[in-house]
């Protein structure tokens, strides 16, 4: 027994070194990438189902050569203190995006950027993305800010004060994920958030024959609480066809359009405006 504790033990040092060898090198890499500008923004549509008009995009990261994908190097760019420099990139390459796209006559929708919770430490953020904002002379209704509702559990009063100071700026908040953390219906009718976005593991759950009062329910909750509802990660017409019934208000998945890199994103906009 012990020999074999023994070489539990040496199995389990080579696994974890493995593992810190991967990480390091993932986190090595993202500095790099951080350093030569690395990273590119795709733009996945939310559409209106009830007539399948966009009504604006989320950004989502990529690094530009796809060597790892945003679900890999999130995390370790959060827990590796470089979350605040690529979401400070992220900020104003959406940013210059809206820029572009503004004086090229386009019009204009709002883009939600993603807000990671270990962002909550970088005090300057909310400043930096004000000052981005008036750099490239956009207003801040073009601009949203998705929260995940993990972390208003860790922290209830820096996430008071954050929410606040968005709405402060004019920029309008969502609920990310909705459905996957300890939701709270307090949070929901206390805090200055308009826009709540169910995930896709929800509704691969509970959209399915036989359970889907559940979600219809949830759905006229969330709509006497005044909220505007955004379903993520629906890839089927049936499945688009329920929610319009319920009357959720903006569609985002496979089922209208993958994330898109901007002239794609002009080539969906023409033709669902
Ligand atoms: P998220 O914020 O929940 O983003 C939604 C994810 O679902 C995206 O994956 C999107 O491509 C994917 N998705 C949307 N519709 C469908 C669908 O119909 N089917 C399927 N199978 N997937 C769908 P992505 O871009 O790989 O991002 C994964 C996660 O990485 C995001 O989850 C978010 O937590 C994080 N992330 C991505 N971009 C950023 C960013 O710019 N900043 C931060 N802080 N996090 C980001
Ligand atoms: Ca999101
Ligand atoms: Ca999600
Ligand atoms: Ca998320």
């Amino acid at each position: 027994a012990k020999r074999e504790g023994k070489n539990t033990m040496v199995f389990y040092n080579n696994a974890m070194k493995e593992n810190i060898t991967e990480e390091e090198r993932i986190k090595e890499y993202l500095i790099e990438a951080l350093r030569h500008d690395g990273f590119e923004m795709v733009y996945q549509p939310k559409v209106d189902p009830s007539n399948d008009l966009v009504i604006g995009y989320e950004a989502l990261v990529r690094l530009k050569d796809r060597r790892y994908s945003p679900n890999i190097f999130i995390p370790i760019a959060e827990s590796n203190g470089l979350i605040s420099e690529l979401s400070r990139q992220i900020t104003e390459k959406v940013i210059k995006q809206l820029a572009a796209w503004q004086k090229a006559g386009e019009k204009l929708y709002p883009v939600s950027i993603n807000y990671s919770p270990a962002q909550i430490y970088d005090r300057g953020y909310v400043a930096y993305l004000a000052q981005t904002l008036s750099k490239y002379h956009i207003d801040a209704r073009y601009l949203r800010v998705e929260i995940t509702e993990s972390l208003m559990m860790e922290d209830m009063s820096a996430t008071n004060k954050l929410f606040e100071d968005f709405a402060h700026l004019g920029i309008l908040t969502l609920i990310d994920d909705f459905g996957t953390g300890y939701s709270s219906l307090s949070y929901l009718m206390h805090l200055p958030i308009s826009i709540v976005k169910i995930d896709k593991s929800f509704i691969d759950h509970y959209l399915v024959p036989g359970k889907e009062s559940f979600i219809e329910n949830m759905i006229k909750m969330l709509k006497d609480l005044d909220k505007m509802i955004v379903v993520e990660g629906v890839e089927e017409k049936w499945q688009k066809d329920k929610l319009n019934e319920y009357g959720v208000d903006a569609i985002q998945g496979y089922f209208y359009s993958k994330p898109l890199l901007p002239d794609d994103v002009l080539i969906f906009q023409h033709q669902h405006q």
